[in-house]
């Protein structure tokens, strides 16, 4: 292949990339440039990492697979940063002035300010990860609510609420759907101005700003200068007085100019600790959507998904058994597929699914290293609705009785524990007590599956805690 005929492949294929949605790519294309094409490697400059990022997210499986169709062979791509390009793909180059748009999130009350103000395409957003895009995130009844709702306020359709509060545990995705109406307004609006900040963030600046007498400054930011305010973490401003005032007043300039705002926190706002009532209430005025832990289904195609995105393969049985294994949340899932990943890359072992149980057995000794008796007992009691004093009871119901026996079973497993000292925490037991449980339910175990059904639910539970 000559470089010119390389380079005919490539726009070719770049050309067809486009079709999907051509003023996006124009925007992201505008920084990035054609180096090279060989029969196994593209090269590709690119501005700078954020836009990077975005091509390889958004854009770079299709027009590898234009290459590989018009082609036959898989080109692998490679990348150089450079802050100076010759000459961009697209020619409209990326966050240069483009024609002025209108602000669908903020149009009532000052559209003049907003044509001469917003005339100007801004720098993306702060602080926000270029994978965290709708597009990359997986919808299931555990965060579909939170989701449509994160898609209207960026504008997408149905009914706006303002403000969205977005609530859930730990590693739910609250984050993710920030940043992703923060993409979804930067790609469609490009002029609105975005200012995600987390609320330490806002604490921080705030204090900056008192004690170097800038607080005109720092209210021009997040009270005029701003269309779409995302604040993430709010539960950060607890007991914080005075950054609490703060913002009420930021929050309600914003609201009285019909300016959307986001914010999500990892309680619901009325459990919000030491903080004000008038921000609780406002909190609550708009829609509370909530995310809850994703359900199985959900957590398989989680896992798909971000194979796919880090390019690791993976067999069907093997998503769903991490997905099995890994229920907390989903931040804990996709490190855990990390972790595997890298470790498979360093040791030339493919993640399959011996691999697989093998690794999260290791995983799974070190969490029990930590387990006690109380804690095997405690998960026993959750799965079989028992009293943890049922278990050192005399009580000799069927029930209670294999409880015990399970929980006994499950302590001589995984805990280094002797029979005697078992017998002590069952109840002041004698050890041949124990050791005929210990001995009934392995027999158990291996013939009777709703034995091993029940035992799997309470190790699974025992993983997750
Ligand atoms: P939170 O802010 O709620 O603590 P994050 O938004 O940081 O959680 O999510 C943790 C990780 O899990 C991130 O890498 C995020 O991309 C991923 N994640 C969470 N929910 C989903 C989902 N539904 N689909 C895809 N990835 C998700
Ligand atoms: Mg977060």
């Amino acid at each position: 292949m000559t470089k010119a005929e390389a380079r005919a492949l490539f726009d070719d294929a770049a050309a067809k990339t486009r079709e999907r949605s051509p003023a996006t790519f124009d925007q992201w294309f505008g920084g990035i440039q054609y180096d090279d094409l060989t029969e196994e490697v593209l090269t590709l400059r690119a501005q700078n990492e954020f836009v990077m990022e975005w091509v390889k997210t958004n854009f770079l499986p299709e027009l590898v697979e234009q290459i590989r169709q018009a082609s036959g062979t898989s080109v692998q791509v490679n990348w150089i940063l450079d802050a100076k390009l010759n000459e961009p793909v697209s020619n409209t180059p990326v966050f240069a002035p483009v024609r002025p748009r209108a602000l669908s999130v903020n149009r009532r009350g000052n559209e003049e300010e907003g044509a001469v103000e917003s005339s100007r395409r801004m720098a993306p957003p702060d602080d926000i990860n270029p994978r965290n895009t709708f597009f990359n995130f997986v919808v299931g009844p555990s965060n579909q609510l939170a989701h449509a709702a994160a898609v209207a306020a960026a504008g997408g359709g149905g009914r706006r609420y303002n403000p969205l509060f977005l609530c859930g545990g730990t590693g739910l995705g609250k984050t993710h759907l920030v940043h992703a109406i923060a993409h979804r307004v930067y790609e469609e609006r490009p002029t609105a101005r975005i200012r995600y900040v987390s609320a330490e963030r806002f604490t921080n600046e705030f204090i900056t700003a008192l004690q170097h007498q800038r607080m005109d400054d720092f209210r021009a930011r997040y009270r005029e200068a701003c269309d779409l305010l995302l604040v993430d973490d709010i539960q950060f401003l607890a007991g914080r007085v005075q950054t609490q005032e703060e913002f009420f007043h930021t929050f309600n300039a914003l609201h009285n100019a019909d300016r959307q705002i986001v914010v999500t926190s990892d309680k619901y706002p009325q459990a919000l600790e030491r903080m004000e009532e008038r921000l609780v209430s406002r909190f609550a005025s708009g829609l509370v959507a909530d995310i809850q832990s994703p359900e199985l289904e959900t957590r398989v195609a989680i896992v798909r998904n971000k194979a796919a995105l880090e390019g690791i393969e993976l067999s069907d049985p093997v998503a769903v058994y991490l997905a099995q294994a890994v229920r907390s949340n989903v931040r804990e899932l996709e490190g855990t597929l990390i972790r595997l990943a890298a470790k498979s890359s360093l040791t030339g072992q493919k993640v399959d699914m011996d691999f697989v149980r093998i690794e999260l057995s290791t995983a799974l000794t070190v969490r029990t290293q930590t387990l006690n008796v109380e804690d095997i007992q405690r998960a026993v009691c959750q799965h079989f609705r028992l009293r943890t004093s049922d278990l050192t009871s005399k009580d000799r119901h069927k029930t209670v009785a294999f409880a015990r026996h399970v929980a006994m079973y499950l302590c001589k497993q995984r805990l280094k524990c002797s029979f005697p000292e078992l017998g002590r925490a069952f109840g002041g037991r004698d050890h041949t007590t124990v050791m005929s449980a210990v001995r009934k339910i392995d027999g158990k175990r291996e013939d009777d599956p709703n034995v091993r059904a029940h035992l799997e639910a309470i190790e699974r539970k025992l993983i997750a805690e």
